[in-house]
C-alpha cells in the first residue's frame, strides 16, 4: 500500500470480522486516509468499487473473500484473506473416525476460505486412519456458497464428502449439488455432524416455493447490482418466458433483497431473484410470497409451460 503510494483506502469486510478492525483501522490510519464501508459485504461479488471511486479511493482492501468478479476491478483492489486460526489435529482425527465408522472409504475434502489451510490437516488424519481422502485439483477443495465444483468435479470418486468450517451455509450448498451426503467438521463446535436432515428440509420448503410460485399470475424478475452478480440478460430472459407463459413479470432493480425491501410491492405474487442463488434459498422472507432463485425459477417454468425448449 506505502509502496503503491495511496492516500485513501476504502476497506470493506463482512459484519462477522467490523469487530475486529479496530488496530487495522489505526495502523493504515497513519500513513493513509481510511474510510470503511458500513455495508454488510457477502462475498467477492459484493465489491464496492463504484463507492470507492466516488470518494476518490485509489485503493480498496476487501477482506475475507477472494477475486470473484470477472476482469479489473474499478479502483485498484487488494483482496486480504482472513484465516481462522486453531489446532484442528483433535477435530480431523474425530471426522475420520466418525467417517470411518460409517462405512464411508473414499472422502472429498472441502472448506471455505477461511478454513481452506486446515485441507492438508484432515487429508493426513484421514490417511492415517485408513481412508482415501480425495481433493479437488483445480480448486484445492475450495467451496463457495455459489460455487461447488470443486466438490462435483470429484463426485464420482468418492463415497461421501467432508466440509471444513462452521454453519451450514456452504455444506448446504454442496449438498443441493451433488448426490453424495456430506458432512461438516465444525471447527467452532468441535463436532462433525451429517446434513441429511437439514438437506431434506430444505428440498421439501424449495419445492414448496416452486409449486407454489407457479401458480402465482403477477411475478417480480429482480435483478442484483452488486458487480459480481448483475446479470440483465438473465432478468429480462425470464420475464420474457414468463410473459410467454401468459404470467406478468414485472422487472425491479437493486442490491437489497430483503423481506423488508419486498413488503413494498402488495402487488407481486412470486420473485425471482437472478443474482446471489443463496438469497432465495436462505434468507426468510414473507412465507406466504415464494422467492426463487434462477435455477429454480426455469424449473417453475418447466412446470407451467412443459412444451418449452
Ligand atoms: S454465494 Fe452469493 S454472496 Fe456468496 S459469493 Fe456466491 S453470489 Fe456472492
Amino acid at each position: 500500500m506505502v509502496r503503491r503510494g495511496a492516500k485513501r483506502v476504502f476497506v470493506q469486510a463482512p459484519d462477522g470480522l467490523k469487530q475486529f478492525l479496530a488496530e487495522f483501522v489505526s495502523r493504515l490510519s497513519q500513513v493513509c486516509e481510511v474510510y470503511v464501508s458500513i455495508n454488510p459485504c457477502y462475498g467477492g461479488c459484493d465489491l464496492e468499487d463504484d463507492r470507492a471511486a466516488m470518494i476518490g479511493a485509489d485503493m480498496v482492501i476487501h477482506i475475507g473473500h477472494k477475486k470473484f468478479i470477472e476482469g479489473a476491478e474499478k479502483v485498484y483492489t487488494v483482496y486480504l484473506p482472513a484465516p481462522h486460526l486453531a489446532d484442528v489435529r483433535g477435530l480431523a482425527s474425530l471426522a475420520a473416525s466418525e467417517l470411518k465408522k460409517r462405512g464411508f472409504l473414499r472422502v472429498g475434502v472441502l472448506a471455505n476460505l477461511q478454513h481452506i489451510e486446515y485441507v492438508g490437516e484432515f487429508v493426513r488424519e484421514m490417511e492415517a486412519a485408513g481412508l482415501v481422502p480425495v481433493v479437488d485439483r483445480q480448486t484445492g477443495g475450495l467451496v463457495l456458497g455459489c460455487r461447488t465444483d470443486g466438490a462435483k468435479r470429484i463426485e464420482s470418486e468418492v463415497d461421501a464428502f467432508l466440509f471444513i468450517g462452521g454453519g451450514e451455509f456452504h455444506p448446504l450448498g454442496v449438498a443441493m449439488d451433488v448426490e453424495k451426503e456430506v458432512f461438516i467438521a465444525d471447527t467452532y463446535r468441535n463436532e462433525v455432524r451429517g446434513t441429511a436432515e437439514i438437506m431434506k428440509k430444505t428440498l421439501s420448503r424449495r419445492w414448496w416455493a416452486i409449486m407454489e410460485a407457479s401458480k402465482s399470475k403477477r411475478f417480480g424478475v429482480i435483478m442484483v447490482t452488486k458487480p459480481g452478480q448483475f446479470s440483465m440478460r438473465s432478468a429480462e430472459k425470464i420475464a420474457a418466458e414468463l410473459r410467454a407463459a401468459g404470467k406478468e413479470a414485472h422487472l425491479l432493480v437493486g442490491d437489497d433483497v430483503s423481506p423488508e425491501r419486498l413488503a413494498a410491492f402488495p402487488f407481486i405474487e412470486s420473485f425471482i431473484v437472478t443474482g446471489c442463488p443463496r438469497i432465495a434459498t436462505d434468507t426468510q422472507q414473507d412465507p406466504n410470497r415464494p422467492v426463487l432463485n434462477e435455477a429454480e425459477a426455469w424449473k417453475m417454468l418447466e412446470i407451467i409451460k412443459p412444451d418449452r425448449k
